[in-house]
């Protein structure tokens, strides 16, 4: 079953609200990266453009709209998305345009070149060519669906050409805009759509939908405690979790996920040692994983000991309820709260690329210190 047919189920409330009778010209869709928003809006777009008459539930995937958007071919349907995000849509009508790019895109691994981080903005071109067009009528005669993901990469001059089209909206064009984080929307373009927030799922909710996704997958195996590592490190957005997973079966980075959810395992038992913890063969241990993988194991149990010296129940790590009970009652809050700010600061360059062994190091000792007088 293809991910973009369905809603996914913490997304149902927000899709049964649509009022497909009364659209609006423009939504603004904002939410957490990673839970379905862009599935959700692509849904929506056939939903829009659909033609059946009779159908109660659209998008009715009999009629010739439906067949057209599905084959990527619906000439009212436009897609302003990154050259990274096309896969993404029904089919790829892009093909074309792209091969000539084709022999240039095998060096991608070469790091973040310039180009790799032109193919995660949106076209200006596309997006001058998109708004020009609007001023002549739709193909089919009836609704017009510009989809612009994600909208913080539409560059300014783009943004200003929206804008415009927002203020004087052509007839039947409707524009669904999407945002991981909506306060980087500029307020004059905020101010011209209906708001709808994306919610994230409950973990259980969440875990049992992934879950499922994944068993479609053939051949994918993936025990559940690996599945819940990575569920936890991506913040709990399901789409990312399915996404690396998959990644990791088609074997890109294998490795590298391997390696992270092994040495996350191994620092969290570490860390349930409290200060008889060895810092120094901890971090000898799991320095070679993705540093910012650690920094979240960290984070997340910090926060869990945080809540549970509070009384309170931990959230990512229900299991460890009981270590981490007996952990609370030697903590120093102080101290605690201190080395919440070092993760913090941490993060925030966790893609520096300086010697994680030692600033693991001096993090782990400083977790050590937590404990005791
Ligand atoms: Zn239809």
């Amino acid at each position: 079953m293809k991910q973009e047919n369905q809603i996914a189920p913490w997304l149902k409330p927000l899709w049964e609200g649509l009022d497909f009778a009364n659209f609006p010209n423009a939504i603004l869709l904002h939410g957490q990266s990673g839970i379905g928003k862009f599935a959700f809006s692509v849904k929506l777009a056939k939903a829009l453009l659909c033609e059946s008459s009779g159908a109660t539930l659209k998008p009715c995937n009999q009629c010739e709209a439906c067949h057209w958007f599905d084959t990527g071919n619906h000439p009212d349907f436009v897609a302003l998305v990154p050259e990274t995000h096309r896969k993404l849509l029904p089919h790829a009508d892009y093909e074309g345009d792209e091969l000539p790019k084709r022999g240039k895109a095998r060096s991608e691994d070469d790091g973040e070149t310039s180009e790799k981080k032109e193919k995660k903005n949106i076209s200006i071109e596309e997006t001058r060519h998109a708004i020009e067009n609007l001023s002549i009528g739709s193909h089919r005669g009836g609704n017009r669906v510009i989809l612009i993901y994600p909208l913080e990469m539409l560059r300014p001059d783009s943004a200003n050409t929206l804008l415009k089209s927002l203020e004087e909206p052509p007839a039947n064009t409707i524009f669904i805009l999407l945002a991981d984080r909506v306060d980087r929307v500029l307020p004059t373009i905020r101010s011209r759509c209906r708001l709808l927030t994306a919610p994230r799922p409950d973990r259980e909710q969440g875990l049992i939908w992934l879950k499922a996704q994944l068993n479609q997958v053939s051949g994918l195996k993936a025990s559940d405690a690996d599945i819940e590592t990575v569920y936890d490190e991506q913040g709990g957005a399901p789409f990312s979790v399915l996404d690396s997973l998959i990644a990791r079966h088609n074997k890109d980075d294998k490795d590298e996920l391997t390696i992270s959810i092994q040495a996350s395992r191994y620092l969290l038992q570490s860390m349930a040692q409290g200060v008889r913890i060895n810092w120094l063969e901890t971090a000898e241990k799991t320095h070679k994983a993705q540093y910012s993988f650690l920094l979240a194991s960290m984070q997340r149990w910090i926060s869990d000991l945080q809540s549970v010296s509070q009384g309170g129940n931990p959230r990512y790590y229900p299991k460890h309820l009981s270590t981490l009970q007996g952990l609370s009652k030697m903590v120093n809050a102080q101290k605690l709260l201190q080395f919440w700010k070092s993760l913090i600061q941490a993060r925030r360059h966790e893609n520096h690329p300086l010697a994680n062994r030692i600033q693991l190091e001096a993090l782990l000792s400083q977790y050590q210190q937590i404990f005791g007088a």
